[in-house]
């Protein structure tokens, strides 16, 4: 059979670094396997989805690269798939049907019972030190409330288990007689998310399911329901959770790990890919997309809680500005350089991404270069108060040359040690002169990038401040 992996977020908030990794780990498994990843929109919870959130999941799975063969949204094929839709909100029907085929077959039943009743019997099992379930009362009942609309239950075997293998936790039983008769549709509530899944997976022919363990103890639930509906049981693959640094679990309402804050922040697409797969998976150093797929599998899962860390993704995405197209760091960079030509933009970039940790790191080194320099402060001033005879003769030495090469800094710079000038004060003062900056790129790079004209303009300048 083929591999149907599927990733269903509820679009009621945005994507974060956890669920950003199932849905991460749902299409390295499908591709691993030449399986199809659908994405379904789990918006039974219509009061709490919204279309600008779903409109952002997909952009976050786009931008990180994350491609979906069937469903919401732009996809391999083009066409939604033949198995929708795909999108809970309108599988309503589907959902109804489903549900009267269970009562058909009294695998379900009408459970008239009050939201009085359900919390005296609560009560008594708290009270008694018993887990809360219910009590499976109407699935006997003779005479019919004419006032009440009845919710749906299903019946739950009775004394028997449900067991299945794990993909990272393993062996699991459950008791059914732990679980009790559970709603699956209420005329207030709508479909339960437990029945919705099952329903949809096991009509979407799921064959694993790869989610978050925070649902582990809903599987031997939908198992039996998708038992019931006579689908065939997926395999199961629970995710551990992801903290954040405060080692609380990531949720929605952490802006600072979401997926846009930090796309929003400069990170690479791939530099979060790789910190993201490192949740739980040592995917062994740098990878692509497709290295990833080559090397994926669910056994080398770990079962304990990873730690979304900024420090290894900022490392990672150094890694990613090294490999990333100049074409692509350009992209990102324009922006913050709206005079600059592209020519000009291009061959400076080229020289400040290496060793750069950021797209940050390189709109700051080139800032001093490509826009106009402002006045020296007092402090840059002072250093050069010692250096007019240094900068004139730089002056002398660049006006020297044509045009400033590769070859150009060497030049300059044995001219003027010729003269007497070393150390200290032959190369922070130039810097500081021509950047305004104690740090930055090197020297070289800064003449190269500036040009002879623009570096003896600079240099004029600086004298007239001192
Ligand atoms: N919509 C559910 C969630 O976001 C999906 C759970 C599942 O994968 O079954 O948690």
């Amino acid at each position: 059979m083929t591999t149907r992996t599927r990733f269903a977020p509820s679009p009621t908030g945005h994507l974060h670094a956890g669920n950003a990794r199932t849905a991460l780990f749902n299409y390295l498994f499908a591709r691993a396997n030449g399986g199809t990843l659908i994405l379904r929109i789990d918006d039974s919870d219509e009061a709490r989805s919204s279309a600008e959130f779903e409109a952002a999941i997909l952009k976050d799975l786009n931008w990180l690269g994350i491609t979906w063969d069937e469903g919401e949204g732009s996809n391999t094929k083009g066409t939604a798939g033949t198995l929708g839709p795909y999108r809970q909100s309108l599988r309503k029907e589907i959902y109804e049907t489903k549900a009267e085929e269970l009562l058909d077959s009294g695998k379900a039943y009408h459970c008239y019972c009050s939201v009085e009743r359900l919390e005296e019997l609560k009560k008594v099992q708290l009270r008694a030190k018993r887990a809360p379930r219910y009590d499976n009362l109407c699935r006997d009942i003779t005479e019919i409330p004419s006032d009440t609309v009845p919710v749906i239950r299903f019946r739950v075997p009775d004394d028997d288990e449900v067991s299945f293998t794990d993909a990272v936790h393993g062996e699991k039983v459950f008791l059914t007689k732990e679980i009790g008769d559970f709603i699956i549709t209420s005329p207030k509530a709508g479909v339960s998310y437990n029945f919705a899944t099952s329903v949809d997976d096991a009509l979407m022919r799921i064959t694993d399911v790869i989610r978050g363990d925070d649902h582990l103890s809903n599987t031997p639930r939908q198992i039996l329901l998708i038992d019931a509906l006579g689908g065939a049981i997926p395999r199961y693959a629970h995710l551990p959770l992801v903290l954040g640094e405060d080692k609380k679990p990531l949720s929605k309402r952490n802006a600072g790990a979401s997926i846009a804050a930090l796309r929003a922040e400069g990170y690479l697409p791939e530099a979060l890919v790789n910190a993201i797969a490192n949740l739980g998976w040592a995917v062994g150093g740098y990878k692509s997309l497709k290295e990833m797929v080559e090397g994926f599998t669910l056994k080398r899962i770990s079962k304990s809680a990873s730690v979304f860390n900024i420090a290894s993704l900022k490392d990672f995405n150094k890694h990613a500005i090294e490999h990333a197209s100049l074409t692509d760091i350009i992209k990102l960079i324009e922006p913050s350089f709206p005079n600059t030509g592209t020519a000009e933009l291009t061959s400076a970039t080229e020289l400040a991404r290496i060793g750069a940790l950021s797209i940050a790191d390189i709109v700051e080194l080139l800032a001093p270069l490509l826009s106009p320099l402002p006045a020296q402060k007092p402090e840059a001033r002072a250093m050069l108060s010692e250096s007019e005879p240094l900068i004139s003769d730089a002056i002398v030495a660049v006006n020297n040359l044509d045009t400033l090469d590769d070859d150009s800094y060497k030049v300059i710079i044995d001219e003027l040690k010729a003269k007497g000038y070393k150390g200290k004060l032959l190369f922070k003062p130039l810097r500081i002169a021509l950047t305004g900056r104690a740090e930055g790129m090197e020297l070289k790079d800064v003449m190269k990038i500036l040009g002879k004209t623009e570096v003896v303009k600079r240099l004029g300048s600086a004298i007239k401040e001192i």
